[in-house]
């Protein structure tokens, strides 16, 4: 049954470590899983809204949080997707300004494209005048601590069902650590790191390489079409498929009946759920 309560998720990335605190973290989520229940809002501005405020925390590897790749750039990726309409936005490889996924939603809203990239993205964002990184060694403070790990994570997105029945997904990153000049991961690939339609809103976190492959967030959407399966099988079956190839993260996923899933096969994923009855859900290692 259709709810006319917003529902909504966000997370902030898959990067999880076992012996570390994420106090911090946990009351950001729900201040802001509180504040997506702003009503009348549409599904599209809360999930931008909220990525936008992860970007600028810090306390992610997305936006101010993002790490340099290994020749000192911060090149960071983002797309949102709007279900009712599935017109999508994305950038990638953006270098130099503080807000990846507002560019991707003026990417949707203001061209005939679904992504730019580079050099090409930034001349668009300065055109459109859209915040600049001054001084990107003063800006970032790299959320992240380099590990060993080949593909080291962290991101942020959020899915929405608005009380219109309207869904929409949005995610950002400053990419895997260690990352190498003009790596791009799933995060701005519609269908890989972020999809939206009339049946679900999907944002996804983890070893993108892994989900490009598996194509992980249309396939929640096609699993729940074309095989029928309920939200949270189609969940588990595109992360499965995700395992399957070698990878591990995380998905988000919302469907039009106001069902919520949010699964990992990593060592976490810090996210909050805003639940049909008003209910807010917060967690980082628990499933
Ligand atoms: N999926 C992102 C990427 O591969 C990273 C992450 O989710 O932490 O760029």
């Amino acid at each position: 049954m259709a709810t006319s309560r917003p529902v909504f998720i966000l997370h902030g990335g898959a990067g999880v470590l076992a012996a570390r605190s994420y106090d911090r973290e946990e009351a950001h989520m729900a201040e802001l899983a509180r504040k997506s229940l702003d009503a009348g809002a549409s599904a599209m501005d809360v999930v931008c809204s909220a990525v936008r405020t992860l970007e600028a925390s810090g306390l992610y590897v997305a936006g101010k949080g993002s790490s340099p790749n290994r020749s000192g750039h911060y090149e960071l990726d983002a797309s949102v997707m709007d279900g009712p309409s599935r017109k999508a936005g994305a950038v990638a490889a953006l270098e130099g300004f503080i807000s990846p996924v507002e560019l991707a939603r003026a990417v949707m809203n203001e061209t005939p494209h679904v992504m730019l990239a580079g050099a090409g993205a930034a001349s668009f964002a300065r055109q459109h005048a859209f915040e600049r990184v001054a001084d990107p060694k003063s800006y970032y403070t790299p959320a992240g601590a380099p590990d060993t790990r080949e593909l080291p994570t962290g991101t942020v997105g959020a899915v929405a069902l608005d009380g219109r029945g309207r869904l929409a997904a949005a995610t950002s990153t400053g990419g895997t650590l260690n990352k190498v000049w003009s790596r791009v991961g799933d995060t701005p690939i519609i269908g890989s790191g972020t999809w939206a339609d009339e049946r679900v809103a999907v944002s996804c976190t983890g070893q993108g390489e892994y989900f490009m492959r598996a194509n992980a967030a249309a396939d929640v959407s096609a699993r729940v079409r074309y095989g029928g399966e309920t939200l949270d099988a189609a969940v588990k079956g595109a992360l499965d498929d995700v395992a399957h190839l070698g990878g591990d993260g995380s998905i988000i996923a919302i469907d039009a009946e106001g069902n919520v899933s949010a699964q990992f096969n990593s060592a976490g994923m810090k996210r909050a759920i805003v639940h049909a009855d008003g209910r807010i859900e917060v967690a980082v290692k628990t499933r």
